[in-house]
């Protein structure tokens, strides 16, 4: 149930609903944006309570009830944009932020170099996969700890935010030392143990879309992550499996105005992993930035065919830096920019 508050209500007004809420038994988050206060009420027993227990209390203004599964990552509790803050980066504001750089990591050199063309041609963010879930076993897993100490290392010298994949519930803790932005893979989006344990750290992060989940099924795995009280959540669209099978997944376009529309969470997409092909990659990376993404997610390696992972959908150096050229363009096309 949502209760907006009056423009100017009074803190003991705000209070008072609070109150009510919580000797009901429901969970209460707030949301104080700019204009007016609006009361989120959680629990599983808000769809039985009339509307009228509220409603009648001094300042509140419009009491509904939330229809969708979602709640705390929906519009309705808090129409504002979030904007999530690394460093002096914003994720979700006017900027398109693109992080780029290798899908696993493999060495001190691969990283560096990565990092460094990455940086040169104007990507904000550094990405690179130090615990790689993979679907067989026997298909390289990653440096783990290994990698994550390279990824500090590279993070320092080369002056530029890293975001690496996360797997392991306990190991949170970790990978945030080495991380500004923590990622959750499509194949653990409905980790529910791991959702709670990222909400707890506060930690930014980018929860990709599970490759058969619905964008309710996704926005329902962010109310995981939101309901622990951390508000830095990116949702990051990596297409879905459909019939089609001339690209390694269908890139969901449409999800990027549909998330916007129902939810305040900023929306970045990763063409790599949907097209499978660097051939395709720069084509999906426009069409998503024109369709209005907060940002891109881009697998760069120096040398491709050498790449233990990813290496045909991944672009080299080159290949990314004129993809960069084109979307500076797209950006300014539709009023946004790029760096
Ligand atoms: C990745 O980005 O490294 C990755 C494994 O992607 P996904 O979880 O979307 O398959
Ligand atoms: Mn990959």
């Amino acid at each position: 149930m949502i209760i907006e508050m009056k423009k100017g209500a009074s803190e003991a007004e705000v209070n008072a609903v609070v109150q009510k809420a919580k000797s009901l038994g429901l969970e209460v988050q707030l949301n104080r944006g700019t204009d007016k206060t609006v009361v989120a009420l959680l629990g599983s027993h808000t769809g039985q309570l009339p509307i009228d227990h509220f409603a009648v209390l001094a300042g509140v203004d419009k009491v509904t009830r939330i229809m969708m599964p979602y709640k705390l990552s929906s519009r309705e509790v808090k129409p504002q944009n979030t904007i999530v803050e690394v460093g002096d980066l914003a994720i979700g504001g006017n900027r398109v932020i693109v992080m780029a750089g290798p899908c696993a990591v493999e060495s001190e050199k691969q990283l560096m170099e990565a990092a460094r063309h990455v940086k040169a041609a104007g990507a904000s963010i550094l990405r690179g996969g130090a615990f790689k879930p993979r679907t067989s076993p026997f298909s390289f897993q990653g440096l783990e700890e290994a990698g994550l100490a390279l990824l500090e290392r590279v993070r320092k010298q080369v002056g530029i935010p890293v975001i690496t994949e996360v797997v392991d519930p306990h190991e949170v803790g970790i990978v945030s030392k080495a991380a500004d932005i923590l990622q959750v893979g499509s194949r653990n989006m409905q980790n529910f143990t791991l959702l709670t344990s990222i909400g707890k750290s506060q930690w930014p992060v980018v929860l990709k879309r599970g490759f058969s989940c619905t964008i309710t099924e996704w926005l329902t795995a962010a109310d995981y992550i939101l309901a622990e009280g951390n508000v830095n959540v990116i949702l990051c669209e990596r297409g879905i499996r459909t019939f089609e099978d001339s690209t390694r997944f269908s890139l969901d376009i449409s999800a990027i105005p549909v998330v916007k529309r129902a939810s305040h969470l900023p929306v970045i997409v990763d063409p790599s992993h949907a097209a499978g092909h660097h051939d395709l990659v720069p084509a999906l990376a426009k069409a998503a930035v024109a369709a209005g993404a907060d940002g891109l997610l881009i697998e760069v390696h120096p040398n491709p065919a050498e790449a233990l992972v990813d290496g045909l959908q991944s672009l080299n150096p080159k290949e990314f830096a004129t993809l960069m050229d084109e979307l500076r363009l797209v950006a300014k096309a539709i009023g946004r920019e790029i760096q």
